[in-house]
């Protein structure tokens, strides 16, 4: 039996220690730390990599302090349209969504893609359209509202002299109390999670909203297999977060494993190679999570911070924000 471990992204940005009230920090390291636990849970009772990394990011979707799901950035149309992906390191099976404005957990979908359908990417209307065929759970679009995500939309807007469209309904006022916790941590935000289960298979699974005031069907890294998210037994599985056209270009996600799996490079190396020099260079910004089929775990990022968490079989959970955090 291989031994599991799991590691977990929040989104990069910038995040510094002293803009985050004593009650955010809490608050992000609670939640990153709880959902960690509870998917090392499912690794621990000997459940699939897959599982714990759906279960995770389900309830990083639910959570409005994450661009992803509930607490999504809005486009400019005053809209929310969700990117996720999801990949299996034993088979190379992956599923992908984007622009989906009405499925709760846009990781299920993306799920559901792999499992239900002969296709890797669906995007729009269809894929919501799969999703509510496959029984996923639908809602009406006002479910995701955030007044913070609103207020961001209309500086951002602003800021290049676009016009506010008008405000869509609002949500229920109980949840605001949670998002009005939430750090601006820029226009962006992610959530991901790889893991690695007791067969000693990795997987990996990307979620977002995208970034603020995105316009013409914008669709970053995040749902691009190889890009954002990518995962092989051969080498390990790896989730991103940070400016996704450039993610896009570098091939993040798939790169970082080939570097392991061709050159040999250890799972920290080959993050940092990736992140550190070639995202640097190329003036992109954000991070990357990583986890090996030998239990090795990784996450290297460029920005002030990033929530991330990590968790193994015989190790103490570690959850940090900043960048001199351990
Ligand atoms: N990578 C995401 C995107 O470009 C945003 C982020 O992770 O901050 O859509």
């Amino acid at each position: 039996m291989a031994r599991w471990a799991l590691v977990a992204h929040g989104g990069a940005g910038v995040i510094e220690r002293d803009q985050l009230r004593p009650e955010q920090d809490k608050a992000y390291r609670e939640a990153m730390g709880r959902v960690a636990e509870a998917a090392a849970a499912v690794l621990k009772a000997g459940g699939a990599a897959l599982d714990a990394i759906e279960t995770a990011i389900q309830s990083l979707e639910d959570d409005p302090l994450f661009n992803a799901g509930r607490g999504a950035v809005f486009t400019a149309q005053g809209d929310i349209e969700l990117d996720a992906s999801i990949m299996d390191g034993s088979n190379l099976a992956a599923g992908a969504v984007a622009g989906v404005r009405r499925t709760r957990h846009p990781i299920s979908a993306a799920r559901a893609v792999m499992e239900q359908s002969p296709h890797v990417f669906l995007g729009g209307e269809g894929a919501d359209a799969f999703a509510r065929s496959c029984g996923l759970e639908q809602v009406d679009p006002s479910f995701f509202f955030i007044e913070r995500r609103w207020k961001a939309l209309a500086r951002e807007l602003q800021r290049q002299g676009l016009p506010i469209p008008p405000r869509p309904a609002g949500p229920p006022a109980a949840l605001d109390t949670r998002a009005a916790l939430a750090h601006d941590e820029g226009k962006r935000g992610t959530v991901g999670v790889v893991a690695l289960d007791s067969d000693g298979t990795v997987a990996a699974g990307t979620s977002t909203g995208g970034v603020t005031a995105k316009r013409w069907g914008r669709v970053g890294d995040s749902p691009i297999i190889g890009a954002g998210t990518y995962a092989t037994n051969a080498a390990g599985a790896v989730s991103c977060t940070g400016a996704g056209e450039y993610f896009i270009r570098l091939s993040v996600a798939r790169t970082i494993c080939a570097l392991v799996e061709m050159k040999g490079l250890s799972l920290q190396a080959a993050a940092d190679q990736v992140v550190q020099r070639d995202l640097t260079r190329l003036g992109g910004e954000g991070g990357v999570i990583a986890v090996a089929p030998d239990g090795q775990m990784a996450w290297s990022f460029n920005t002030s911070g990033m929530y991330r968490a990590r968790i193994a079989e015989g190790e103490a959970m570690v959850v940090g924000i900043y960048k001199d955090d351990p």
